[in-house]
Formats: C-alpha cells, structure tokens, sequence
C-alpha cells in the first residue's frame, strides 16, 4: 500500500477499489480502516510503544513516535488518537497509550471515491464468455468474429492475471482464425 499525493494506492488499494467500483450498493465516502503494525499483536505493539516512551521520555509526543512512523505520518496517527502533538512523552496515559495502539492498528481514513476511468488498470464488463467459443475464441453469434483481452467480461486481481488473459486469448482467437477455413465468398 502506498500513500500518494492523491490519497491510497498499490496493490492491495486496486484490489479494494475493484471490489469498491463492482457493488452497485457501495456508496462513497467509505471508511477503510490500516493495520500499520501487521506484524505486531496488540499486546507487542503496547510493550514496544513502552519502550520507545522510556527512551524518548523527555520529548514530546510527536518525537517519541519517530523510531515506529515515518516522520509525516505522526501528526496524523496522534490527532486520531486525540493525542496533543506536544504532549509531554511523560505525561502519556495507559488509556492514551492504548488508544494509540488502537489507532495504530486501525488507522481510518475517507475514501471519497476511485480514480477516473482513464486511470483504470482493468475494465470489468465487455463481451460475456458464454457468447464465445473458448476453444477458438469466435464468437458463438457472429461467425468470424473473435475476440481476446479486455473487451471480453473477464477481469482479475492486478499481479499479471489480466496480460495474461489477454496473451493467451490473443493466441487462442490468432491461431483459430488463421487456420480457419476460407468460406469463399458469393460473387
Ligand atoms: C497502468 C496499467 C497497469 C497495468 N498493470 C497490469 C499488471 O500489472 N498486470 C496485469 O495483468 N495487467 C495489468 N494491466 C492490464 C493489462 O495491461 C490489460 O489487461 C491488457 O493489456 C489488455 O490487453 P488487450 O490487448 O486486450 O488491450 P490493450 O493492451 O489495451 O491493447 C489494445 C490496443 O488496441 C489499440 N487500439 C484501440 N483502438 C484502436 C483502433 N480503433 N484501431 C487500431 N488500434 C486500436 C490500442 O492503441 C492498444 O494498443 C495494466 C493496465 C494499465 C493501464
């Protein structure tokens, strides 16, 4: 996942965004909640923010997170957490600290919507693959009509599911027409 200047992206958001723009019933704004200590349990993520207060303990807030965070993310984990920026390390409760913790395992963000079309890494919807032969990739209502990649209604995780459709349908519509037999035309 990444953070860009227009909000949330890679891999694991275009996985999201596509199950975001499928359901008609979804509605924006959204809430999508971060795990930015995944590999942390709640219980490891608490003992390691201790230890990071003991040795900032003369610094504010915003300091005694920069070994865990990247710099600009503090403000932004401390507001959700309704932690004072300059709060004195010190001057941090248990219950603060736990809501930190919380916010560190659920960072929530508004999703306001998706990227435009032109954006858009696969389109969902096109020719129905009931209406195609996928042994020749013709279609099953036109004769001589092929078809391969994305005009057809198939679409996949991003990760090479999608070129690859496209490769081996190309290949598959290619070969089937070109060794197809040549109805001669009347006239
Ligand atoms: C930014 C981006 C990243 C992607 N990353 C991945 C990825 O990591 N993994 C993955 O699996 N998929 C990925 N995809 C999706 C993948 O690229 C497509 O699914 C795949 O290229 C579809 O192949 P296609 O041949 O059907 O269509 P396209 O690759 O779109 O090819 C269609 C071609 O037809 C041409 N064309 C259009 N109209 C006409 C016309 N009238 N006359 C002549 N030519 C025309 C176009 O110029 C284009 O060259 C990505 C797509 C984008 C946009």
């Amino acid at each position: 996942m990444l953070f860009t200047h227009f909000g949330v992206s890679g891999p694991i958001i275009l996985m999201l965004s596509m199950a975001a723009a499928h359901k008609k019933a979804c509605t924006f704004p959204m809430q999508l909640r971060i795990d930015l200590k995944p590999a942390l349990s709640k219980e490891k993520l608490d003992a390691r923010l201790r230890r990071d207060f003991e040795k900032y303990i003369r610094k504010e807030a915003a300091n005694g997170l920069k070994d865990l965070l990247p710099q600009r993310l503090i403000p932004i984990v401390l507001d959700q957490a309704g932690i004072a920026r300059d709060c004195p390390v010190n001057q941090i409760s248990r219950e603060q600290r736990q809501d930190l913790a919380d916010t560190l395992k659920a960072l929530s963000l508004t999703v306001t919507g998706t990227r435009p079309i032109e954006e858009a890494i696969v389109t969902a919807g096109g020719i129905s693959v009931k209406e195609i032969n996928p042994k020749t990739m013709e279609s099953k209502l036109v004769p001589n009509l092929y078809f391969a990649g994305e005009v057809i209604d198939i679409d996949a995780f991003t990760g090479g599911y999608n070129l690859q459709a496209a490769f081996s349908t190309g290949f598959v519509a290619g070969t089937a027409a070109a060794t197809k037999e040549c109805i001669p035309c009347e006239n």
